[in-house]
């Protein structure tokens, strides 16, 4: 194979993350704005093990990957903790608390939890060869975000990654590139 060949059977990232095209946009949690609420009802309609952290849904710039078993727990600390924290208290995934107000006894009182956030998960780019994700599993992580420009695309997991291989070796008994 010359290179050019080479480089055309090349799988990249993007061609295996998700989502495909035509399937729903990826459940993102978004830095600001977002009520335990909907927290809530993200963790109770979805069955994903973690979602992106994302500035806003504007600029899809990626912050980090919260793990589900770590916002439940910290829901389910953040009511046992303080009877203030009702369904409509604003979530903050950011570094700075926002500025208290003064509300009244029983507002709702917001919640931070920025600490809760992996602020390094795995990242590639979208044409980053399948070969190196694969190298990359092989050696660290259980998922892996994929982006361009900082701009989150989509998400990787190892079974994702196992399902890839799987499908090439029924397609091409002989690909050595993944063994
Ligand atoms: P399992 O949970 O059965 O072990 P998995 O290891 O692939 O599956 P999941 O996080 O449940 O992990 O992901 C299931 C599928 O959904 C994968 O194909 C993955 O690419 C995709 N996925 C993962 N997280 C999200 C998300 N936040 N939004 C949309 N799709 C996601």
């Amino acid at each position: 194979l010359d290179n050019k060949e080479e480089f055309t059977h090349t799988t990249l990232a993007t061609d295996v993350m998700r989502p495909r095209r035509g399937d729903q946009p990826l459940t993102v949690i978004e830095q600001e704005g977002m009520t335990v609420g909907d927290l809530e009802h993200l963790v109770r309609t979805t069955k994903y093990n973690g979602f992106p952290v994302i500035t806003s849904h504007e600029s899809q710039q990626l912050i980090g990957y919260l793990y589900r078993r770590d916002l439940i727990l910290a829901l389910e600390n953040a009511h046992h903790n303080n009877e203030h924290v009702l369904s409509n208290s604003l979530v903050y995934f950011t570094l700075h608390a926002p500025t208290p107000s003064l509300g009244g006894a029983n507002d709702p009182v917001p919640l931070r939890l920025f600490n809760i956030v992996d602020l390094s998960p795995i990242t590639v780019t979208d044409h980053t060869p399948m070969e190196i994700v694969v190298e990359i599993f092989s050696k660290l992580g259980r998922q892996a975000l994929v982006t361009h420009n900082g701009k989150l695309l989509g998400i990787i997991t190892k079974k994702d990654v196992l399902r890839h291989i799987a499908q090439l070796n029924k397609q091409d008994p002989d690909s050595i590139l993944f063994n």
